[in-house]
C-alpha cells in the first residue's frame, strides 16, 4: 500500500509466558479510522499500547510516518490519546486541560490561547474554557480528553475504548462527532472497542481480534457481509447457526432434523451424513414460504420482540432456534408466539460453518 502512514509489522508480545498478542501485521493509511475489535482479553488494548509506546512488543516493529518507532517513547512518538476514564487533571479548568501538553512543550502563551480556541471549537464547548471537569457531564469530558489529545496536533490519534463510560445516548451522538472531527483533521486514528455496532458505525476498517491475533481486516461491510473465520461471523452482528449433516454434497442439500434445504452451492469433498452448520444473518430470513428459489423450513414462533421499526421474531426448528426481523407494518398485525410459521432464505445468504 503506497499511502500506508501506520504500519505494524509481526508483532508478538508475551507477558512472561502468556502470549497476548502474535503475528500481528496490519497498514493504516494516512486519514484512515481503524477499529480494534474484540472481545475481553483479546489484546487489543496491549496493540494499540505498544502503537503508544507504553509497551515495548517482545518482537516486531511499529512504524509512524515511515520511521521506526518501536524503540521511542511515547512522547516521541507525536501521538495523541485518549482513554476510557475522562483522565482530564479535575485542578484545571478545561482550557488548561486542553493547553497542558502545550505548555509543557513550552508554546508561547499567545500561541497556546489561540490553539486552545480552536480546539475548544472544534468540540463545541467554547463557552466552557472556564470551567471545571466536575462540571460537565461525561461527554462533554470526553470531548474535552479528546480536544487535549489532538491540541499538539499529533500525527496519529489512539482512543481506547473512550465511549464506554457513557450513557447509550451520549455514546452514539459522541460517535458521530469523533469520527466529524476525525474526518475533519485528516488524522489518523486506531480505536479500541468491544463494541461492534461502535466498530461498524465509526471505522473504515476493522481488525477483529481473538486471542491475540488479526482473525479478519476488512472494511465493515465486508466483515459483517462475508465473516472469514466462525468467530468473526458469531462475534459481529447477530447470526443463526443451523446444526446439520450432508444430504446430498453434489446438490448442495443439508438435513436440518426432518428437512431438506438447498445451500445453493456444491459441498465438494463433503460426505453424506457430515456435520455441517449453516449460518444466517436475522435480516437474510423471511416469515412465510419461498418465493421462487427460495429455500424454506418450518417451525413454531417461540418469541415476538417488538423493537420499533422492526419486529424480531424467534422461530424453533427443531433443536435450533433462529431469529429474523421484518419490519414493522401499522396495516398488519404482528406474528404470535405458538403459532406454525414457516422461514426461507436465499441459498446466496447462507454461509457455511465447519461444524
Ligand atoms: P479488555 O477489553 O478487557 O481491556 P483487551 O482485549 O484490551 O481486553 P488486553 O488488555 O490487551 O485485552 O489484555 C490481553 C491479555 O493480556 C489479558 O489476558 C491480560 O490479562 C493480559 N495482560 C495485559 N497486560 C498485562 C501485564 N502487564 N502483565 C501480564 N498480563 C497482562
Amino acid at each position: 500500500m503506497s499511502d500506508t502512514f501506520l504500519s505494524i509489522r509481526q508483532v508478538h508480545k508475551a507477558f512472561g509466558t502468556t502470549v497476548v498478542v502474535q503475528e500481528f501485521n496490519l497498514d493504516v493509511r494516512q486519514g484512515e479510522f481503524v477499529s480494534f475489535l474484540g472481545p475481553s482479553g483479546c489484546g487489543k488494548t496491549t496493540m494499540l499500547r505498544i502503537v503508544a509506546g507504553f509497551e515495548e512488543p517482545s518482537s516486531g516493529s511499529v512504524f509512524i510516518g515511515g520511521k521506526d518507532v518501536t524503540r521511542l517513547k511515547p512522547n516521541q512518538r507525536n501521538i495523541g490519546m485518549v482513554f476510557q476514564a475522562y483522565a482530564l487533571f479535575p485542578n484545571m479548568t478545561v482550557a488548561q486541560n486542553i493547553g497542558f501538553g502545550l505548555k509543557v512543550a513550552g508554546m508561547p502563551k499567545a500561541r497556546m490561547q489561540a490553539r486552545v480556541g480552536e480546539m475548544l471549537e472544534l468540540i463545541k464547548l467554547q463557552e466552557f474554557g472556564g470551567r471545571y471537569p466536575y462540571q460537565l457531564s461525561g461527554g462533554q469530558q470526553q470531548r474535552v480528553a479528546l480536544a487535549r489529545a489532538m491540541a499538539g496536533k499529533p500525527q496519529v490519534l489512539l482512543l481506547d475504548e473512550p465511549l464506554s463510560a457513557l450513557d447509550a445516548k451520549v455514546r452514539v451522538s459522541l460517535r458521530e462527532e469523533i469520527r466529524a472531527i476525525q474526518k475533519e483533521l485528516g488524522i489518523t486514528t486506531i480505536f479500541v472497542t468491544h463494541d461492534q455496532e461502535e466498530a461498524l458505525s465509526m471505522s473504515d476498517r476493522i481488525v477483529v481480534m481473538y486471542n491475540g491475533r488479526a482473525e479478519q481486516v476488512g472494511t465493515p461491510f465486508e466483515i459483517y457481509n462475508k465473516p472469514a473465520t466462525r468467530f468473526v461471523a458469531g462475534f459481529v452482528g447477530t447470526l443463526n447457526v443451523l446444526e446439520g449433516k450432508v444430504a446430498d454434497a453434489e446438490q448442495g442439500i443439508v438435513r436440518i432434523g426432518a428437512e431438506d434445504v438447498a445451500t445453493g452451492r456444491r459441498l465438494a469433498g463433503r460426505k453424506v451424513g457430515e456435520a455441517i452448520s449453516l449460518a444466517l444473518r436475522p435480516e437474510a430470513i423471511s416469515l412465510g414460504p419461498k418465493d421462487g428459489r427460495g429455500s424454506t423450513a418450518h417451525g413454531v414462533i417461540r418469541e415476538v420482540s417488538f423493537l420499533g421499526s422492526v419486529i424480531r421474531v424467534r422461530v424453533a426448528l427443531g433443536d435450533d432456534v433462529v431469529s429474523l426481523d421484518t419490519f414493522n407494518n401499522p396495516a398488519t398485525p404482528p406474528p404470535v408466539a405458538g403459532e406454525k410459521a414457516s422461514i426461507s432464505f436465499s441459498p446466496e445468504d447462507v454461509h457455511l460453518l465447519d461444524a
